[in-house]
């Protein structure tokens, strides 16, 4: 199955989704005689930037005298089949002085067959401060035909001094009314019908990113292949509690009903619902209740908090148990409960605290145990990976369906790489590669049955030819620095 963010992916302004000022902003631009020269993209992951990049840079280069890109002249059409005055750099794997010279070099030679050069680089601000250097001196006096999108998720990262020449746009989450419409379309047109209630929930998991959400629809088709999925399958996927456990979950609060409380807690600590997930929908079951019983907003903002603070605790479901009991106190603190259920949140609270404080040592460096280098064969890996494989496949499908594709090909340095088809299995790659809690999971599981402690990567089993690559001299050539950079082309991705 094509990933489905490729398959879709915007090729017109018009087919972007959300971020209205910057679609107007550039194709303003593209009309210019003498457009800006320097920009940056800013805004989380998933929301259109290199997308947004790929439309500007064709609509700068597009001849045509009505809408760009027309995707017909010559230029557009060129562009599609991947162009050479396109160039897209990662910064995260370029981030040395030595390859933003490089740039500079290969910003000073005139495009081959545009009236621009377009230079994206993405993730800028993990460029080294004498990278940004050089930088500057490119931006300070770009040459006519060189443009420079600068693509970032953190924009405060990046130098002042950098911030002071680029034209700035801000993409923003793209809201969850919108997404669920846009993802209504895709199932459609892969021929799926999904309930709104549903489409919206992976619109809100999702957080305003249309990657994401993509890759929660496409999770979700390819666990299910009947086409009437119910909604509560679709909620374990998402890993999100449906409205009947949050609706529990509030009564007990409010009626003081400790002991079902616990009970509810300890069936969701092992559930496979994440405790983000959980406070997520449950700020958004008492913002749509809010009219009837005005009380959730005492507590409202303490979700809000807790939010964010699960993201970066080592033990969220505990946090997240916290601040349950803690709102189970503040709700019932004007109500008269016993005694005896005040001590027994105190105990609970008390206890999680010491198993929070207890974990948290266990990550201190002075307790970790240097891992001894073990030499194993790839058939051993394969056989520990197997059972791994059998381990997870009744607990958890979708992992199973994910990871089903990997196969251990190498064991260096304690490092197991699983190898993907280009062909077939690209779609798990870059799930394999994304989903960092799943990866987690699969190399914790893969420890313990190998008894050693190892890592895990992933690439690609057919290898594309490559050049002899060609010794650095003073004269580089184009397509010598293209390669340097592994520059990529756009027919490829
Ligand atoms: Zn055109």
């Amino acid at each position: 199955m094509e990933v489905l963010y490729r398959k879709y992916r915007p090729i017109t302004f018009d087919d972007m989704i959300g971020q209205d000022v910057v679609k107007t902003v550039l194709e303003n631009a593209s009309k210019l005689d003498d457009p800006p020269h320097v920009y940056l993209f800013a805004g989380m992951r998933g929301t259109g930037k290199t997308t947004a990049a790929r439309i500007f840079a064709k609509a700068l280069n597009c001849t045509s005298e009505g809408k760009k890109p027309c995707l017909n002249c010559e230029s557009c059409k060129k562009f599609l089949e991947g162009s050479l005055d396109y160039v897209e750099i990662d910064a995260a794997t370029h981030s040395s002085v030595d390859d933003a010279r490089s740039l500079r070099e290969m910003a000073l030679i005139a495009p081959m067959s545009s009236k621009y050069r377009i230079f994206v680089i993405d993730e800028v601000h993990r460029l080294s401060p004498s990278a940004f250097d050089a930088l500057l001196k490119i931006i300070e006096e770009p040459p006519p035909f060189s443009i420079f999108i600068f693509a970032t998720t953190e924009p405060h990262k990046v130098p002042k001094t950098i911030l002071s020449r680029v034209l700035r746009l801000d993409f923003s989450p793209i809201n969850p009314e919108l997404l669920a419409s846009y993802l209504d379309k895709i199932a459609n047109l892969e021929g799926y019908k999904l309930e709104k209630n549903l489409l919206l929930a992976i619109a809100r998991r999702s957080e305003g990113s249309v990657r994401d959400s993509l890759s929660f629809l496409q999770q979700i088709f390819m666990l299910f292949e009947k086409k009437n999925l119910s909604t509560r399958d679709i909620y374990l996927v998402l890993g999100i509690p449906d409205d009947e456990i949050i609706s529990n979950m509030m009564q007990f609060i409010y009626k003081g009903d400790l002991d079902n409380l616990v009970n509810l807690m300890d069936s969701l600590r092992t559930s496979s619902f994440s405790p983000l997930a959980i406070v997520d929908s449950w700020i958004y079951f008492v913002l749509s209740k809010i009219n009837t019983d005005t009380r959730p907003l005492k507590f409202i903002d303490r979700l809000i908090e807790a939010k964010g603070d699960l993201r970066y605790d080592p033990n969220p479901f505990m946090r997240f148990e916290l601040e349950v009991y803690a709102i189970f106190s503040l709700l019932n603190s004007n109500m008269r409960v016993s005694d005896e259920s005040d001590n027994r949140i105190l105990e609970k609270t008390e206890d999680i605290k010491e198993v929070i404080n207890k974990d948290i040592k266990l990550l201190t460096p002075e307790s970790s145990i240097e891992q001894k280098r073990v030499d194993l064969s790839i058939e051993q890996i394969n056989k520990a990976y197997l059972k791994v494989l059998e381990q997870i496949k009744s607990t958890n499908p979708l992992l199973h369906a994910k990871y089903v594709a990997a196969k251990p090909i190498k064991f260096e340095n304690n490092k197991v790489t699983f190898g993907f088809s280009k062909k077939e299995s690209r779609w798990h790659k870059e799930q394999f590669d994304s989903n960092k809690e799943e990866r987690e999971m699969i190399k914790i599981m893969l420890s313990k049955e190998l008894g050693v402690d190892v890592d895990v990567a992933s690439e690609f089993i057919e290898k594309e030819t490559k050049k002899d690559s060609k010794a650095k001299s003073s004269t580089l050539t184009f397509p010598d620095i293209l390669q340097h950079f592994n520059a990529k082309e756009i027919k490829n991705d």
